[in-house]
């Protein structure tokens, strides 16, 4: 049936620019990697894409490897999209990805033209769509000449299989070459995707925002929650059902006793500031103005609204940002 979405939808939720283009995306925007595959709860992934729906969340970014297995994300998608959001499919940014293997052989995996081009084609099968908003290279491929990679995912945007070009993984010069690249082919790049969170602040010391923001890009944030580990989830123990206690893309022994203290100093000062760690931890990336968007996942509706409380809380104050920065760069301790 028809989804009635809530008229106040655009009220609270605030949307910036990727780089120089015209798109804005929400400073929240909600990720398919896990809780979207063919064994989870198809109804648990309606309410949770609704929800977001209901709450500004215009941009959902998914991947062709999305499941397991590899591509049920996005034929659930497809379904809710189909279901409940046939009408407002032009309030929708979709976005998917093609870079890690698909299927079997030398044609189903990395960057060449051959790969990108049908793996789109099916991704816009699974999705039930003509087109995406954005297609992204997932991950650079150095046995592939870039303008080759580039060239096919302009060759999308010309085709009008995707209105715009974006990379993820990147490195710094990687990102300079890529942008440089889709500019020639008069298709320029709009985003950079990558991991950056409290723990995590490659793209601040590698380089990789700069980049993106002189090349016109913005940068959008992966696990900016750190797969769970910047919020309460493991504070006290590995819950059933939880990420780390499938030991595949978060490892429970990497909750290490000097990580948790160092989360629950974070969660102290979270609360020092009247909000969750989740929250100030979505916060303290979208600080920065190169960043268009942050994608957060979530298992269930009610940890997406409580990422969505990231957009109510306090500014950071510049001596709160130091106060951070010593707390991320003391050497870890085990709690008390
Ligand atoms: P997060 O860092 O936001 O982690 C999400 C997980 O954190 C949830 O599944 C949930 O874990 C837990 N969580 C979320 N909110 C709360 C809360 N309020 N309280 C307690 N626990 C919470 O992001 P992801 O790692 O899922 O990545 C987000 C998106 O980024 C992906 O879906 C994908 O779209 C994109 N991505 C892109 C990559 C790339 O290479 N370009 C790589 C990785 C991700 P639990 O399931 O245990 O409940």
């Amino acid at each position: 049936m028809e989804h009635a979405p809530s008229p106040d939808r655009y009220d609270r939720m605030r949307y910036r620019r990727c780089g120089a283009s015209g798109l804005r995306l929400p400073e929240i925007s909600l990720g398919l990697w896990h809780n979207f595959g063919g064994g989870d709860d198809f109804e648990t992934m309606r309410r949770m894409v609704l929800a977001a729906f209901d709450r500004g969340v215009t941009h959902f970014d998914l991947a062709n490897n999305y499941g397991p297995p590899p591509g049920s994300a996005e034929e659930n998608f497809g379904r809710i999209l189909a279901t409940d959001l046939r009408a407002h499919r032009d309030e929708l940014v979709v976005s998917t990805k093609a870079g890690y293997g698909m299927w079997p052989g030398p044609y189903g995996d990395h960057g060449s033209r051959k790969y990108l081009l049908a793996s789109l084609d099916q991704s816009l099968r699974r999705l039930g769509l003509e087109y995406v908003d954005v297609f992204y290279h997932h991950r650079p491929d150095p046995d592939t000449p870039l303008e080759e990679s580039m060239g096919a995912v302009s060759d999308a945007v010309r085709r009008g299989k995707a209105l715009y070009a974006a990379v993820s993984n990147y490195d710094a010069a990687g990102v300079r070459r890529a942008a440089a690249a889709l500019r020639a082919n008069g298709t320029p790049m709009i985003l950079h995707q990558v991991r950056y969170n409290l723990l995590d602040r490659r793209a601040e010391t590698e380089g990789w925002l700069g980049a993106a923001a002189e090349s016109g890009a913005g940068t959008i944030v992966f696990s900016p929650l750190a797969q769970g580990v910047l919020t309460d989830r493991y504070l006290k123990g590995v819950p059933a059902g939880s990420r780390a206690s499938r030991n595949a893309f978060l490892r429970a022994d990497s909750l290490t006793p000097a990580l948790l203290a160092r989360v629950a100093r974070l969660d102290a000062f979270a609360r020092e500031r009247g909000q969750t760690l989740a929250a100030m931890s979505l916060a303290w990336i979208l600080r920065r103005p190169e960043t268009t968007s942050v994608i957060v996942g979530a298992s269930r509706p009610e940890q997406l609204l409580a990422s969505l409380a990231a957009l109510d809380g306090p500014a950071f104050a510049d001596d709160e940002l130091a106060r951070l920065d010593a707390l991320l760069s003391a050497p870890d301790s085990p709690a008390p």
